[in-house]
């Protein structure tokens, strides 16, 4: 990470800090790492995430249910999952400090592979310092994902190749002490059911919400009258040990997932999946992330899970690197078929019209709701120029939220706390917080600096009150982004609002 993503990674954090987005969990007791808690701004952003999602993908489609299943569920589930035996991240303990690494975040390059990629960067690129590079950058991030998608025993051995790959171990990058061999680890939270604490008790908490949606598939068939192709859709707090909980809110322990299971016949499968993975992108697009910072990213054949037909990921450009937002998976009928096997259950799906009985397939676009907020708050991240009261441009640090997920749709102030002004700002208020817009009152300070604060938190809108409002019953509504200021009736500034949040 260059210094300058860094600063601005560091001045998102601060901002997210001081105007009450985000604050370390348990933060006057030192913290715990890899959990957070968002603040009254923080809230509304996250709040506005899941609402549009669930507005768009579940009540706007007449093809998808919502659900919403228990965080702690028969262990059985997590056998059927596949997660007891191989939700695992391969973990390394350094011999001389002590600090433990997540394996594929320490052990970089394979030899084999870096020196492929070298040969294909070498052929195309004639300066050789730079192909090294190039290819060396490649490499890593290939084999990184190679190895976290397998997770077979060739991906533990290949831990074992150190940078070189000329077979010593790898060195800690904190005191250059050994590491050791990769171990598997288990990111599984487990718990106690009742009053004994003993194995027959264990239970675990939630890696995912779509295990909530398999397990319900029959009862949600049977009582919905859904017919194939449909989905069904839920949004819930997931939880993993992760063993390097790291970049702020993007990869945490205890995080809110959007998951959707959309189910249909086989033949339809890769057509589902392709409008899926079209469709999940442009959601974020549609929000305001700039397609240059937002990409597809189609997973190789071999790095893909080996119950998957197919694989996209959503990946945003954030200040410490391209990570993914969400996955994108054709997951065969693999899901339905485990639950059959281990409940006993019969979940096939029988078509009246073609007379077929089938395992359904499922196509499984699954977000996390922290790293979305985590890309809108990076995206959002602006720094411009405002004239000030005198006319004179002035730096300012503006939030740039699509409206729709402004924590705050409009603020009000009256221009001076007398002749009547706050009266009428305040009857404003009230009616859009009765229309069911977020909406902030604020008469304290210069307006200038009541804007400024509003620019901070993303406000998109700011009427003010003023002399002019007492006679003609008008207000100035000022646009974040433009600065523009227009004038209108002080009744119709809600339904303006109302209009261009939509
Ligand atoms: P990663 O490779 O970053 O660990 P993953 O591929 O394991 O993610 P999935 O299991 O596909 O992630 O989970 C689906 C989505 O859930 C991810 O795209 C991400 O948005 C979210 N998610 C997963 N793990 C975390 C985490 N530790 N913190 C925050 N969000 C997470």
């Amino acid at each position: 990470m260059s210094e300058t993503h860094e600063q601005l990674m560091e001045k998102i954090v601060a901002l997210s800090k001081r105007r009450g987005f985000i604050f370390q969990s348990s933060e006057i007791y030192g913290g715990i790492n890899g959990f957070w808690d968002y603040g009254p701004l923080g809230v509304e952003l996250k709040r506005n995430i899941k609402d549009v999602w669930w507005h768009d993908m579940v009540r706007r489609r007449n093809d998808m249910v919502g659900l919403d299943s228990a965080i702690i569920m028969n262990p059985k589930v997590w056998e059927a999952s596949g997660h007891v035996v191989s939700f695992n991240d391969p973990l390394v303990d350094c011999t001389g400090c002590r600090a433990r690494y997540r394996a594929d975040q320490i052990f970089t390059v394979v030899a084999a592979e870096a020196d492929n990629e070298l040969l294909a960067a070498g052929v195309e690129a004639n300066d050789e310092q730079h192909a090294r590079e190039q290819a060396t950058a490649a490499a890593n991030s290939k084999t990184r994902r190679r190895i976290k998608q397998r997770g077979d025993d060739l991906s533990w051995a290949v831990f074992r190749a150190d940078q070189g790959g000329d077979g010593r171990p790898a060195l800690c990058p904190n005191c250059n002490a050994e590491l050791t061999a990769a171990r598997k680890f288990n990111m599984m939270f487990k718990t106690f059911v009742g009053a004994m604490e003993d194995s027959s008790a264990v239970a675990y908490l939630r890696p995912e919400t779509a295990q909530g949606i398999f397990a319900n598939y029959k009862n949600v068939l049977d009582t919905s009258r859904m017919r194939l192709p449909f989905g069904i859709a839920q949004i819930g707090k997931s939880f993993r040990n992760e063993i390097n909980p790291r970049n702020y809110i993007f990869r945490s322990r205890e995080f809110e997932q959007m998951e959707i299971e959309f189910f249909c016949h086989a033949s339809g499968a890769d057509q589902w999946y392709r409008y899926w993975r079209d469709a999940r992108f442009q959601w974020y697009v549609d929000l305001g992330l700039t397609s240059s910072k937002l990409r597809l990213r189609d997973h190789d054949q071999d790095e893909l899970a080996h119950y998957a037909a197919s694989c996209a990921d959503v990946e945003y450009e954030f200040p410490f690197g391209v990570s993914e937002l969400e996955g994108v998976a054709n997951r065969t009928d693999y899901d339905l078929s485990r639950h059959q096997e281990f409940s006993g259950r019969d979940m096939s799906y029988y078509d009246d019209q073609t007379k077929e009985r089938f395992i359904p397939y499922v196509i499984e676009p699954s977000g996390g709701v922290d790293r979305a907020a985590l890309a809108f708050l990076c995206e959002a991240y602006t720094e411009d120029q405002a004239p000030d009261e005198h006319g004179n441009p002035q730096p300012r640090t503006v939030m740039k939220f699509h409206p729709r997920l402004a924590p705050i749709k409009l603020a009000v102030f009256p221009l001076v706390k007398r002749e009547g002004m706050p009266e009428l700002a305040q009857r404003i208020y009230d009616e859009a917080t009765g229309s069911g817009l977020s909406a902030f009152y604020d008469e304290k300070g210069a307006v200038g600096r009541r804007y400024r604060r509003q620019d901070e938190a993303g406000t998109p809108f700011c009427a003010t009150v003023d002399g002019q409002s007492l006679e003609d019953n008008t207000v100035t509504v000022r646009d974040r982004d433009t600065l523009e200021q227009i004038r209108l009736p002080a009744d119709e500034v809600v339904s303006w609002v109302a209009e261009r949040i939509r």
